[in-house]
């Protein structure tokens, strides 16, 4: 049998996000599904626009930005989901519209330093190993108010990715109380960026607001040479 086609994958999840909204009680309509384009060429993001997709993500400045000038002449909205480094934010900031992965005092401050308004996500670390990315949950209320304080940043919420190997609904259940110690800070900041293709049914039962969706929608990455 032939591999379905993309927009046959593109339908397809977008059918199971809404049963998924459906089951959980939720309008689908509220849900927003970002695809996450990496490794893929901007030949691909252009099909996606065309089937009617407008939220794409990234998660490597250096394959970013050539995809985003290489598109200038369409409008979607570049969603950053990968590891921000201080020095690229300059960078990332001329074409993302949306970070979710701010994690860390200096990240906050290299946005602040570049006088850019911007939407972001405080992603929180749900492992042990600091390296994974993510502010660990006890430093959590300080990173949000340092972001608060920020006044070109618009906190939407937090984003977290579930840990291989344990149960991905118990993670966003977590991610979800965590939330209610953001919004104790900043009451706007409502917004939960988790879910990816192998879990995203479980992100939306415990409130997904943002659904990040690569390999689910765009088949399997080419591998990087
Ligand atoms: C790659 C990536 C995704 C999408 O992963 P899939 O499993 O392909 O759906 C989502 N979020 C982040 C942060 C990613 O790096």
């Amino acid at each position: 049998m032939a591999e379905p086609s993309l927009d046959a994958r593109l339908a397809s999840v977008r059918g199971s996000v809404s049963d998924a909204a459906r089951e959980a009680g939720r309008d689908p309509g509220e849900i927003t599904m970002i695809v996450v384009t990496k490794f893929h060429p901007a030949s691909l993001v252009r099909e996606l626009y065309e089937l009617g997709v407008r939220d794409f993500g990234e998660n490597r400045h250096q394959d970013a930005e050539p995809k985003a000038a290489a598109l200038i002449d369409l409008d979607p909205i570049w969603h950053f989901v990968g590891q921000l480094q201080s020095k690229k934010v300059r960078a990332v900031l001329g074409y993302a519209r949306v970070l979710h992965s701010v994690d860390r005092t200096s990240v906050v401050e290299a946005i602040e330093s570049t006088g850019t308004n911007v939407d972001a996500f405080v992603q929180l670390n749900l492992t042990d190993d600091p390296g994974r990315g993510g502010v660990d949950a006890g430093d959590l209320e300080i990173l949000v108010e340092r972001v608060a304080a920020a006044p070109g940043i618009r906190l939407l919420g937090l984003m977290a990715v579930a840990p291989l190997g344990v149960d991905a609904r118990a993670a966003f259940a977590e991610v979800r109380l965590a939330s209610e110690r953001v919004r104790s800070i900043v009451p706007e900041a409502i917004a939960l960026s988790m879910g990816m293709s192998g879990d995203y049914r479980e992100a939306i039962l415990e409130g997904a607001t943002h659904l990040r969706i690569g390999t689910a929608i765009t088949g399997n990455r080419p591998t990087r040479g």
